[in-house]
């Protein structure tokens, strides 16, 4: 048996292909109870996870016993993940099918949010979602805003202006131009992305164009719209050149939040953030009727954008709406963090909203 570390790639049904120190790529089990018995987890490794490999010196790629990847002519050589080392931080959202916090990414340096101003239309409420997550795993974002060749109407100019005074990177490119790939490629070099967007954006084609060679699959956007056509892959770590390393993720139609507590949501918005702790009741406002709300204030005199302020109060909503959930079957909420704060009176006229489909954002 040798001892070694790796990182993981990629995995499905509990078999992770690992990149291990020694160049070799394993597929491997996870052999550690603790690892297995990370409980309320949708997957128990993310690509990018480090993690512990122990690999017997007698089992070799082109082994007929070993499983081939598709695509692939010679098999992976095999070992078992003993032991997951602690992350630096993990990017991740709720997975509504698995009804489990899935983890997307982890140790990442960077989020990048792929999007495009028209087919697919600019979703600022898909950013606003990405841009939580990103500061629920305290990593920089990036908005990409692909297909700028295509033109980018004014409405979504200033929303993207606002993105940047709110402390965002933003980058307009294009795969088909070549605009600023070549600037994006700069911006991922030597570190760790994640790269996520919805579906048909583009993101595969500007993967490709970062990295000539890659091939990732590009797809009509109509095929992509389409219901039911999502395969359930999970994020796959791609290693580039120079300590470059990017993790794609399958095109998503919507982020679900959870795990947040709602009234600590406020933290996850750089500008309410800034205005929260001046409010009359503090931190038990809710933002939404009080008086004295310095949020609300501010939204009405046009100081704090009126759609950011609604994406705060739809994913409020949807946590809100969650944690009653929650509590009626008799148990708490996955990951959620506890502010040791009482829910104040506005949360109860929230939760009216109860049960509610959101639109699609
Ligand atoms: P993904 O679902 O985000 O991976 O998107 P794809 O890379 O598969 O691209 C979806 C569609 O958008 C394809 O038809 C691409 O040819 C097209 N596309 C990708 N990038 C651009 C771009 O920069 N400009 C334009 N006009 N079309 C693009
Ligand atoms: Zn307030």
């Amino acid at each position: 048996m040798i001892r070694m570390e790796g990182i993981v790639l990629s995995g499905a049904n509990n078999l992770f292909s690992i990149l291990c120190d020694d160049g070799e790529r394993r597929l491997c089990a996870i052999k550690g109870k603790r690892i297995k018995d990370m409980t309320g987890e949708y997957n128990a490794l993310a690509a990018g996870d480090e993690v512990e490999v122990s690999a017997g010196d007698d089992e070799r790629p082109g082994d007929p016993g070993l499983p081939v990847p598709a695509g692939q002519s010679l098999p992976l050589a095999r070992g078992m993940i003993t032991a997951l080392k602690a992350r630096r931080n993990v990017f991740g959202r709720y997975n509504e099918k698995g009804r489990a916090n899935q983890s997307i990414a982890a140790n990442v340096d960077i989020v990048v949010c792929v999007a495009s101003p028209s087919i697919p239309p600019f979703r600022p409420r898909f950013v606003d979602r990405v841009a939580i997550l990103s500061e629920a795993a305290r990593v920089p974002l990036l908005i990409a805003l692909n297909k700028s060749d295509m033109g980018v109407d004014a409405k979504t100019e200033s929303r993207l202006a606002l993105y940047e005074e709110l402390g965002y990177g933003v980058l307009p490119c294009s795969a088909l131009s070549g605009r600023n790939v070549e600037r994006l490629a700069e911006l991922l070099r030597g570190r760790t992305s994640v790269f996520v967007g919805q579906s048909g954006v583009g993101k595969s084609s500007l993967l490709n164009a970062i990295e000539p060679g890659l091939t990732r699959r590009v797809g009509e956007v109509s095929e992509k719209y389409a219901r039911g056509r999502h395969t359930t892959t999970m994020a796959e770590l791609i290693v580039l050149g120079g300590g470059t390393r990017i993790i794609d993720t399958p095109g998503v139609r919507r982020l679900a939040l959870r795990g947040i507590e709602p009234l600590g949501l406020d933290a996850y918005f750089p500008e309410l953030a800034a205005l929260s702790p001046l409010c009359e009741f503090g931190l038990s406002c809710t933002h939404t009727d009080e008086s004295g709300c310095r949020i609300t204030l501010a939204v009405e005199e046009g100081r704090v954008h009126a759609d950011r302020y609604e994406s705060y109060l739809r994913v409020r909503r949807e946590l809100e709406a969650n944690r009653e959930y929650s509590a009626k079957e008799g148990r708490s909420a996955p990951g959620h963090r506890s502010s040791g704060i009482r829910r104040g009176d506005g949360a109860r006229k929230i939760a009216r909203f109860h049960g509610r489909e959101e639109a699609d954002d």
